[in-house]
C-alpha cells in the first residue's frame, strides 16, 4: 500500500511540474486501474499455477470435510507467512487471522476449531515489529470505533511504540495475554488432557538471535519459563497426538 500510495504521489508530483491544464483525475485513474489489474493478474496466475500443479483427485479428501491438526490465531499482518509455520499447509490448520492476534475478538471462530473441529492444539502467534501492538502502544483515539475496539483487547507494556525493545515486550505480553483469556475459557479441556495452548512469536526481525523467521515459543498452558518450554517443546512432536492430516498420512 505504501509502494501504491508513492506511486500516486509522484503520478501526482509529475504531472503538477509537466501541465497544469490538465486533470490528475485520469492519470491517477488509469494508474489505479493498472495497479488493479496487476494485483488481480498475480493472484489468477497464481491460482493458475496452483491448479496446474496438482490433480484433481489432490481435492479430493477436501470435499467432504476438514480435520485439520491445530487451531492457530495469528495476526493478520501480511509479514507473518503461514507457510513459515506449515510447510504443507494443505488442511492442516484451522487458521484464524485478525490484527495482534487475538482469541478476544474471536471466540466464535476458535471455539469452533475447539469445540467442533477437536483439534488438539491452540497455536496464538504473534510477530517482529507488530503494527497492531504499536498501534495499541500509542494514542488511538482518533481511529475508527470498529478498529479501536479491537485495539483494546490488545495487551502492552508501554507507550514506546518507537522502540523495538518495547515493542518485542509488549508482542509477548499481548501473546502471554491472548494465552491466558484461552487458559481461562478451556480450562476444562487443558486440565483433562483434550488441549495444550501454546503462545509463540514469528521473528522475522531475528530479535531472538535464532535466525530470521523463527517461530519462538514462549508459552505452554501458561509456563512462560524458556528452560521450562525446551523441556516440554517436544511435545510439539512426540506427545500431540497428531490426527493425520493430508498432508501427514
Ligand atoms: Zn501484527
Amino acid at each position: 500500500m505504501r509502494k501504491f500510495i508513492s506511486a500516486i504521489l509522484i503520478t501526482f508530483l509529475l504531472w503538477t511540474s509537466n501541465s497544469l491544464s490538465e486533470s490528475t483525475a485520469p492519470i491517477a485513474k488509469s494508474d489505479e486501474r493498472n495497479q488493479m489489474k496487476d494485483i488481480v493478474r498475480h493472484i489468477l496466475e497464481s491460482n493458475e499455477a496452483f491448479v496446474k500443479n496438482r490433480p484433481s483427485s489432490y481435492f479430493t479428501p477436501f470435499i467432504h470435510g476438514q480435520d485439520p491438526i491445530a487451531t492457530m490465531v495469528i495476526c493478520a499482518d501480511s509479514r507473518l507467512h503461514t507457510h513459515a509455520l506449515d510447510i504443507h499447509p494443505d488442511g492442516d490448520l484451522f487458521l484464524v487471522r485478525n490484527i495482534g492476534n487475538q482469541v478476544s475478538t474471536a471466540e466464535g471462530s476458535v471455539e469452533y476449531g475447539i469445540r467442533h473441529l477437536h483439534t488438539p492444539v491452540l497455536f496464538i502467534i504473534g510477530h517482529s515489529s507488530c503494527g497492531a501492538v504499536g498501534a495499541a502502544m500509542s494514542d488511538y483515539s482518533e481511529l475508527e470505533p470498529s478498529i479501536k475496539r479491537e485495539l483494546e483487547t490488545i495487551k502492552v507494556v508501554s507507550n514506546k511504540p518507537d522502540d523495538d525493545v518495547e515493542v518485542k515486550k509488549s508482542v509477548e505480553a499481548n501473546v502471554n495475554h491472548q494465552v491466558s483469556t484461552a487458559l481461562i475459557k478451556y480450562a476444562a479441556d487443558i486440565k483433562e488432557g483434550r488441549l495444550t495452548v501454546i503462545g509463540g512469536v514469528y521473528d522475522f526481525r531475528n530479535d531472538y538471535h535464532q535466525g530470521s523467521g523463527r517461530l519462538v515459543l514462549i508459552n505452554v498452558n501458561g509456563e512462560t519459563d524458556p528452560a521450562a518450554i525446551r523441556k516440554v517443546q517436544p511435545l510439539n512432536h512426540d506427545s500431540i497426538k497428531l490426527k493425520g492430516p493430508a498432508s501427514l498420512k
